[in-house]
């Protein structure tokens, strides 16, 4: 992670976060425990949980502690109320600043402990679905203090969501399953970002890749980028692997998982687990055995086997180990220039969702492609002057 890396080292030196009370909820890999490193040098006084029960490496979540006196609430595999125990324990360092992933904390910090609001001056959200539920209270007047985006980002989303979603999320399918992907026909809810880039990523392995969309323009888009698109019913009928990535509820729902075959492979690459019906799935079930660690199988009244994996939870971080670092990198290098951003601009924000600073955004990009030893060119003070023209057509 070269560009945190920088980021860390101009941190030690300046200590820019020097005193700062943060807490940080997001998945606890070793990814997270650098940015909570970089955090900890520019003089953070940072508390870790995690944003999703199954996304921890607890070796990580034990060094964090052990080696680097970071407070860190997170198991693998936690139940619902020890998940939710763990973020009220880092809520109660009282943060001035909190690090979101999925707005779980700012929901309960805002719903269940109002009384640490007024300690409060900025926040970073780390993921699409928190931005969504972000925008929500913000439209209530409902949020109290300015966060940041860190989504919006070009060089979050663009990258994180696509290439890394697409890549962590066909390892964490293969490492629970070992499916052979060429020739099957996997069907995939939702073409964002994320969605683009399981789709990409699965052809690229040899898969037949049908879309599903609620929305005409990304629908388009899928068709004129090879793939097919059905309806989910349709798609249900003739699909093999079912990966969710839409951000929504239900998008498999009982209705789709009583027309699916036998064999059928469940999982979510989305948000939460609610992106599949589960207790629809339950209802349907004669009987239900973990076939092997991630891999459950459900015996429909029809004989159907069906297949869920991950607890229907995002599959990437619980059965694989979430996006590779050199993706990471830049995500959390926004994260750590974002909270930067906050500390010196909190004064002149209003409560509400802002993005991420343009020249941050490009300084990353600048920083990624350095480290990657990737020079580009710069227009020259003519090219400048033609494209801030309006004058010259020819
Ligand atoms: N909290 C919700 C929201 C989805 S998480 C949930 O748990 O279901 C999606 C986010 O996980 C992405 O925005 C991505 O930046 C982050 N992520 C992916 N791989 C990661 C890794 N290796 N370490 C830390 N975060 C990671």
């Amino acid at each position: 992670m070269r560009v945190l890396r920088i980021i860390k080292e101009r941190f030690a030196q300046e200590k820019p976060l020097q005193g700062l009370r943060m807490a940080a909820c997001l998945h606890v890999t070793s990814e997270t425990a650098n940015l909570a490193i970089t955090l900890k040098e520019g003089g953070a006084d940072v508390v870790l949980c995690a944003s999703n029960p199954l996304s921890t490496q607890d070796d990580v979540a034990a060094a964090l502690v052990g080696e680097y006196g970071i407070p860190t609430f997170s198991i693998k595999g936690e139940d619902n109320n020890t998940y939710y125990q763990h973020l009220s324990a880092v809520l109660d360092h009282r943060p001035q600043y909190t690090m979101d992933d999925g707005a779980d904390l700012v929901s309960m910090l805002h719903r269940d402990r109002s009384d640490l609001l007024s300690n409060v001056v900025g926040g970073t959200e780390e993921t699409t679905t928190g931005v969504i539920r972000l925008n929500a209270m913000a439209a209530d007047n409902a949020l109290k203090y300015p966060i940041i985006a860190v989504n919006e980002a070009e060089t979050k989303h663009f990258f994180d969501n696509r290439y890394g979603t697409g890549q962590s999320t066909l390892d964490g399918i293969t490492r629970a399953t070992n499916i052979l992907w060429a020739g099957r026909r996997v069907v995939v809810g939702g073409y964002g970002w994320c969605g683009r880039g399981v789709a990409s990523r699965a052809r690229g392995m040899g898969a037949h890749v049908i879309v599903t969309e609620v929305n005409a323009v990304r629908a388009l888009e899928a068709v004129m980028d090879g793939f097919t698109v059905m309806t989910g019913l349709e798609a249900a009928k003739v699909g093999e692997v079912f990966i969710t990535v839409t951000g929504g509820l239900h998008t498999i729902s009982g209705d789709h998982m009583a027309v699916m075959s036998d064999g059928a492979i469940i999982a979510n690459s989305g948000h939460f687990n609610v992106e599949i019906d589960i207790p629809a799935l339950e209802a349907m079930a004669v009987s239900h055995r973990e076939v092997k660690p991630y891999v459950e199988e459900y015996t429909t009244t029809d004989g159907r086997r069906l297949y869920l994996l991950g607890e229907g939870r995002l599959i990437n971080l619980a059965a694989a180990e979430g996006h590779p670092s050199a993706v990471m990198d830049m995500s959390f290098a926004n994260q750590a220039l974002s909270v930067e951003y906050l500390v010196k601009n909190h004064g002149n924000m209003d409560p509400g969702v802002y993005v991420v600073p343009v020249d941050t955004d490009q300084e990353v990009g600048r920083l990624k492609l350095a480290s990657m030893g990737i020079a580009i060119d710069s227009l020259t003070a003519n090219q400048q002057r033609y494209q801030e023209s309006w004058e010259e057509g020819t």
